[in-house]
């Protein structure tokens, strides 16, 4: 434990909210405790990490500073308005700047992949374009619509660049002019800003900024709702200025535009994870369900916690590269909110769900219970 000093405190103040009103406006009702979806897995106390922030006090130590996966439930319910995702980006920037030693193992090593290469998975910039199985796609030459922005995890992992290929396959047969920055592109940096590596995400942002502007491009179709919440909350404070867009807004329209026809039934019962980023954070709730509903042959059933009511994953604020205990994990609890709905598909919109959820699946019993999908999956397999 140790106790902040006054360049510290400045930085809580400033990062939170100009002249720490964030912090002074807590009156500790603990109502953000009482929404915060981590104590129903073990304890976690919200409350408490703001009060120490409002008295100065950081424990260096502790896991608590790194466990908030910047959900936006205890935000949205805060009678205060109290900014508490900043004030925990705050703890952890203060944490990080004592040193990387300070920080959770495995997100030490993503934020070094990410310093080095441009993405959490440390692989070559060059191999971003390995998704790619179709040689309609180019990198942008001004003739296209849109740039699509895959996301690190489609583009680099294996097992998720399903998404990105069907994402492209919809595309395609909508008739989209759309095109890739390829290898001038990198992370967007929402997971580091969030862990509280500011210099790092700056850096990330300002490629991203320019390989966009080389290319000419104003409208952006990004598959991460990560992606979505950061180049359009945050780039344009950097001088990144584009109309970004989600894909389930974007294929939304294209079905009610007569552009997309889904005809093949896909039989199946689905229910549909909102992403915290693209719910709460974003407020589109809509869209992925009018492509669900427009697809012949699923049966669309609701979770009792949904649209704002959403349970988190678990893999926002950077939690996603950081280690979760077997039996602490938000995606099992949501895998059988979802298996309890008589659902055979998870239908999600957000590549650190699907990775959170099929890492559940194949952790826990629930193997040939349920099924992962990306909606872009669901949408191509009925064209
Ligand atoms: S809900 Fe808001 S006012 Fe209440 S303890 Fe949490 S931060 Fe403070
Ligand atoms: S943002 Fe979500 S995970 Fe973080 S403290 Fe609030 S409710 Fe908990």
């Amino acid at each position: 434990m140790g106790t902040v000093t006054a360049p510290f405190r400045e930085a809580i103040d400033a990062v939170a909210l100009a002249g720490g009103e964030a912090l002074k406006q807590c009156y500790q009702c603990g109502l953000c405790t009482g929404t915060c979806p981590w104590n129903l897995v073990k304890s976690f106390p919200t409350r408490k990490l703001i009060h120490q922030a409002q008295l100065g006090i950081v424990d260096f130590e502790s896991e608590d500073t790194w466990t908030c996966a910047t959900c936006r439930a205890c935000v949205a319910r805060c009678p205060r308005g109290v900014a508490i995702i900043d004030i925990m980006r705050a703890l952890r920037n203060i944490v990080a700047e004592m040193g990387a030693g300070h920080l959770p193992d495995s997100l030490r090593v993503t934020l070094k992949n990410i310093a080095g290469t441009g993405n959490p998975l440390g692989e070559p910039a060059e191999r971003r374009t390995d998704w790619i199985n179709d040689p309609q796609i180019t990198t942008f030459t001004g003739e296209a619509e849109v740039l699509y922005f895959s996301c690190c995890v489609p583009a680099y992992d294996p097992n998720v660049r399903r998404v990105a290929r069907a994402t492209a396959k919809v595309l395609h047969r909508a008739g989209v002019r759309f095109a890739i920055t390829g290898d001038r592109e990198n992370c967007c940096g929402e997971s580091v800003r969030k862990s509280g590596n500011e210099t790092l995400f700056q850096k990330l942002a300002a490629n991203n900024i320019a390989a966009f502007n080389e290319s000419g491009i104003n409208k952006i179709v990004v598959t991460s709702p990560h992606c979505y919440y950061t180049f359009k909350n945050e780039y344009p404070k950097l001088g990144g200025n584009f109309e970004v867009v989600h894909y389930t807004e974007f294929m939304a329209r294209l079905i009610k535009d007569g552009r997309l026809k889904p005809t093949k039934p896909v039989d199946a019962r689905v229910t549909y994870h909102d992403p915290c980023y693209l719910g709460r954070h974003s407020g589109i709730y809509d869209a992925p369900r009018e492509i669900l509903k427009s697809i012949p042959g699923i049966d669309l059933v609701e979770m009792p916690d949904h649209g704002p009511d959403s349970i988190c994953c678990g893999g926002g604020g950077g939690r996603i590269w950081m280690e979760t205990r077997k039996g602490e994990r938000l995606s099992d609890l949501r895998l059988d909110q979802a298996a309890g709905t008589g659902a055979s598909i998870l239908a999600a919109a957000c590549p650190y769900c699907i990775l959170n959820f099929e890492d559940s699946i194949l952790t826990t019993d629930r193997l040939g219970r349920i099924e992962v999908k990306d909606i872009s999956e669901l949408l191509a397999e009925s064209l």
